[in-house]
């Protein structure tokens, strides 16, 4: 199949639209990472997303909508907590979790009950949901595994003759993908992925609880909420630690690497041996989460055999990305701080 790479304007907007309408799917922009659509309600057209990505049958898709009423179509019921938060994030960041009505497939619902819907805010992607009149299921538009797009370029990569569209909207602002909450009853929430609506944005107008599959490893057998948690997830070829400690003893720890190709993201301050590549990431978690998944992938182009990755915060934007990194790393630290003994853990 030959994939168009086509600049988001209302030049491509009808002939995405006629896609979608015919059971075509196409990677498109948002705010967060980039995504690939179909139609939510055409079950042929979401196993074609599925098998593009290589994605787990159980693993739910987000339906992307473009004003608050076209809610009442998805979910069986809607909370006052939720139309709340819908008009102070909405367009935005933030996906809900409904019980779902039952014409809505369960195959796009990961084979739940229940379909995590948001509004995101990206111009060309709204008009796009508008015109064809049903809500986009969409899930990030890379191989099933590997970091999340959030440009063009890296959609292209992973899906180059897989798919027949891909929408170049430019660079995505977030760089990792929304938070997604569940609703515990009429005045809490529960954060399964966190995101750019942090959990303090979140405390303004309602109790939030952080479920504990976003800082922890899931148990084999675990009962969990959000399918997508359970896989190694936003992974590169080349094998990710986190580095806890300081700038001196992340610069001590790199020191005592020996052979092997290894990459670092880090703050910006620490001096490196000339054996390790740098690749941008910053040192406030905007700009972390704006560079973590390029970078990772960044390094892979690279040819790095390894990638060491400074420990984030954990407050505001820095839950979501030491979440991703977390899984990147498959839960490795290393403990850089201390006499220089470095545990991999
Ligand atoms: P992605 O599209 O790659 O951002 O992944 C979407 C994620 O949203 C999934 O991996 C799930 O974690 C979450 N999700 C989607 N639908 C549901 C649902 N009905 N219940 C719980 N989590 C969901
Ligand atoms: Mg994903």
């Amino acid at each position: 199949m030959v994939t168009k790479l086509a600049k988001a304007d209302d030049n491509i907007l009808g002939e995405a639209a006629e896609l979608l309408k015919n059971g075509g799917i196409a990677a498109i922009p948002t705010e967060t990472v980039y995504g690939l659509a179909a139609n939510a309600y055409d079950v042929e057209a979401v196993r074609s997303v599925f098998r593009a990505k290589g994605r787990p049958q159980d693993n739910p898709l987000i339906l992307h909508i473009s004003s608050p009423e076209m809610l009442n179509d998805i979910a069986e019921s809607v909370p006052p907590l939720a139309m709340t938060l819908a008009e102070s994030f909405w367009a935005g960041p933030l996906t809900m979790i409904f019980r779902r009505k039952p014409h809505v497939p369960a195959e796009t619902c990961g084979g739940l009950d229940t379909a995590a819907v948001r509004m995101p805010r990206h111009p060309f992607t709204l008009k796009l949901i508008e015109r064809c009149g049903f809500p986009i299921a969409a899930p990030s538009a890379n191989t099933s595994g590997l970091p999340s797009p959030t440009s063009a370029a890296h959609v292209y990569d992973d899906m180059n003759g897989k798919i027949p569209l891909i929408i170049d909207g430019g660079e995505c602002r977030y760089g990792v993908e929304s938070t997604v909450i569940c609703f515990v009853n009429g005045d809490t929430v529960r954060i399964l992925r966190p995101g750019a609506v942090t959990p303090e944005m979140l405390r303004e107008y309602c109790h939030v609880e952080i479920d504990s599959g976003v800082l922890e490893k899931l148990a084999p057998d675990a009962k969990v909420l959000s399918p997508g948690m359970k896989y190694k997830h936003y992974s590169p070829a080349a094998e990710v630690y986190i580095l806890k400690g300081d700038d001196g003893a992340a610069e001590a720890f790199l020191r005592t690497l020996d052979g092997g190709k290894p990459g670092f993201l880090g703050f910006g301050g620490e001096t490196l041996p000339e054996s390790v590549t740098r690749f941008p990431y910053g040192s406030t978690p905007e700009q972390q989460a704006e560079n973590l998944f390029a970078s990772l992938r960044s390094a892979d182009a690279a040819g790095c055999t390894e990638v060491y990755v400074r420990m984030p915060e954990t407050e505001g934007m820095g839950l979501a990305v030491y979440n991703r990194l977390l899984r990147a790393a498959g839960f490795r630290i290393i403990d850089a701080e201390g006499d220089g003994n470095a545990l991999r853990g």
